[in-house]
């Protein structure tokens, strides 16, 4: 049986680079842990009286070329392990699409639904107090990820902010725009990972993105605007889902013909998207196995496995969750002849709007919408490219290219700044 640990899968991968780029066993050695590794019990008084211990993590990978930067994910499966994977995965990130930060990652082991808005807040904060000396605007900035938003980093900037005795506006991104935030950040990881399926259709399919099919898991932050921007483009979106099931469209044309914001409208109104009248409902797994052009996994890790892998008809994986292919079924799918465009390429649009939104803090500036997008969109197509040439060039799959480049890059800032 597969392992499904995403450390172990994360270290797979790093050591599926190795026979390409000849890493100094020194820096490899440096490179399969993580620098710093937090961990920190949070009790929180519930309104009902009742005293409950969360455990909260922050993982700090590598900070070669910058300060550690990564989200913040509340999620009752919450792990060490999962935590230190997507640590790792921020540092290949960031140096992918070339911008000076390391990687880091933290999480709760909770689940939100089951708290009020008020003991959120104040878990939130009690989070902040515990790891208050381990984060700042050059040190580590943390960002939202799964079931943190907006809100979450503005309570987390006003209690880092209290701590210090001054605002603090660079010590997280995504941001609400009033505070600090940058335009476009909420959209820029669906945006970009929109951007990276139009430039892979027209690479590997050889079409136009209008006229493709396309099957997205997760309609939240990143599956909702990459859902967004693929509609923009005109492609057809023919199943989505979340986590309470998915839906496919019934409509005669066989893709979703309703507007974005009507979809999203519907879907919030009916409290999920497999809820809303004139789709059919189907489960997340025969979401993955949909006969479409496009595959588009925007939830959790570890979703396409050696138990499924054989089933996805997709011809095309662009993976804008974090790890939801795990190595022995990216094996498979590429025996199968399925391109993956994967998740340190496909998502880096959040982490690159996050940057242009510490930048826009540090020199107190507020770009537009449109200065926003151009920049991604420039740095998005830049990445893509680099990686499908880096892969067509050593005749290797996107993934270990992508792997490549990064940890290249991360190895040259170690040796120049005499990391041994
Ligand atoms: P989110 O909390 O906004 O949305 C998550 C979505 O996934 C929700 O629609 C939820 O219902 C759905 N979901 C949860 N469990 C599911 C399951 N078992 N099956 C199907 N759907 C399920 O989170 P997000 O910010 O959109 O993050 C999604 C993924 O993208 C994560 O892997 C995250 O690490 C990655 N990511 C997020 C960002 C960002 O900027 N938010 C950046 C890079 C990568």
């Amino acid at each position: 049986m597969e392992y499904e640990d995403p450390f172990a899968n994360a270290l797979t991968q790093l050591a599926s680079i190795t026979d390409i780029l000849s890493v100094d066993p020194e820096y490899y050695e440096m490179l399969k842990s993580p620098i710093r590794e937090i961990t920190v019990s949070l009790p929180l008084k519930l309104s009902n009286g009742n005293v409950v211990t969360f455990t909260g993590y922050r993982v700090q990978h590598n900070n070669a070329r910058g300060p550690y930067k990564g989200g913040i994910r509340y999620h009752p499966k919450v792990s060490l392990s999962e935590v230190k994977a997507l640590s790792m995965w921020m540092t290949w990130k960031s140096a992918l699409i070339d911008i000076p930060f390391g990687g880091a990652k933290g999480g709760i082991t909770v689940d939100p639904k089951k708290l009020t808005n008020d003991e959120l807040e104040r878990l939130t904060r009690k989070y902040v107090d515990a790891i208050e000396e381990e984060i700042g605007p050059e040190v580590d900035i943390p960002a939202p990820d799964l079931n943190t938003n907006a809100q979450t980093m503005a309570w987390i900037m006003n209690e880092y902010s209290r701590l210090k005795g001054h605002n603090v506006p660079s010590v997280v991104t995504g941001k609400p725009i009033e505070l600090g935030g940058s335009e476009g950040r909420n959209a820029a990881t669906g945006r970009g990972a929109g951007i990276c399926v139009r430039e892979a259709v027209q690479s590997f399919l050889h079409k136009d993105v209008k006229d493709v099919t396309v099957a997205v898991q997760g309609f939240g932050n990143v599956g909702t605007n990459t859902v967004k921007t693929l509609m923009g483009m005109g492609a057809k979106i023919i199943a989505i889902s979340d986590v309470v099931g998915g839906a496919r469209s019934k409509s005669s044309s066989g893709h979703f013909e309703q507007s974005f914001d009507e979809l999203l409208d519907r879907s919030t109104k009916a409290g999920s998207v497999c809820k809303i009248a004139e789709v059919e409902e189907i489960s997340n797994s025969e979401l993955l196995e949909s006969d479409v052009d496009v595959l588009i996994p925007a939830a959790l890790e570890n979703q396409i496995t050696e138990r499924n892998a054989t089933k996805i008809r997709a011809k095309l994986i662009v993976e804008a969750a974090n790890g939801p292919t795990t190595p022995m079924a990216d094996k498979i799918l590429g025996r199968m002849g399925v391109n993956i465009v994967p998740d340190i390429l496909a998502n880096s649009g959040g982490v690159l709007v996050s940057y242009f939104e510490w930048v826009q803090n540090l020199n107190r500036d507020h770009w537009s919408e449109e200065a926003v997008n151009d920049r991604l969109e420039g740095k998005m197509k830049k990445a893509f490219y680099d990686v499908l040439s880096y892969s067509r060039k050593d005749n290797i799959d996107l993934r270990r290219a992508a792997l490549v480049l990064a940890v290249g890059r991360v190895v040259s800032a170690m040796r120049l700044s005499g990391w041994h």
